[in-house]
């Protein structure tokens, strides 16, 4: 996996304005996540970026960022829009996946995997040339 030159800092944020953040260095290319959590939880799959959890500063003012904690990861979302914009692992809470759609300017950012691709459903056609992954991270094909 690539990390990729942003344009520093990268910024994004929530559809209603409540949450912005900013990130200042690499991001991490894009993975998709067709789990069924990620299904849920953005209404399609997961399409994130990510960076070091310190390299991410959140303005959130009005305390509008909320948690959804399912114990293994949890993510965060913005309770007055509805804005799904991050998840973190519980055993690698030093990154923070962030929905890519969030970001300001996605420029530069690939996708460099597809996970849970057994799993996405029949509607969606996986991408191609992009290399996908079963749910226990065996290498499918792409
Ligand atoms: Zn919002
Ligand atoms: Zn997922």
């Amino acid at each position: 996996m690539t990390d990729t030159e942003p344009t520093n800092p990268r910024t994004g944020g929530c559809l209603c304005g409540a949450i912005d953040y900013r990130v200042s260095g690499p991001l991490r290319s894009v993975l998709h996540c067709h789990c069924e959590n990620c299904r849920r939880i953005t209404g399609n799959f997961m399409a994130s970026s990510g960076c070091p959890t310190d390299a991410l500063v959140v303005d959130d003012d009005d305390g509008a960022l909320r948690w959804y904690d399912l114990g293994y990861a949890k993510y965060g979302f913005c309770t007055v829009c509805g804005s799904q914009l991050f998840w973190v692992g519980a055993e690698h809470q030093d990154h923070t996946s962030i929905a890519v759609g969030t970001i300001d300017d996605s420029a530069g950012l690939v996708v460099a995997g597809v996970w849970f691709s057994d799993e996405a459903q029949p509607h969606h056609e996986l991408p191609a040339n992009i290399p996908t992954f079963g749910g226990n991270g065996t290498p499918i094909g792409g």
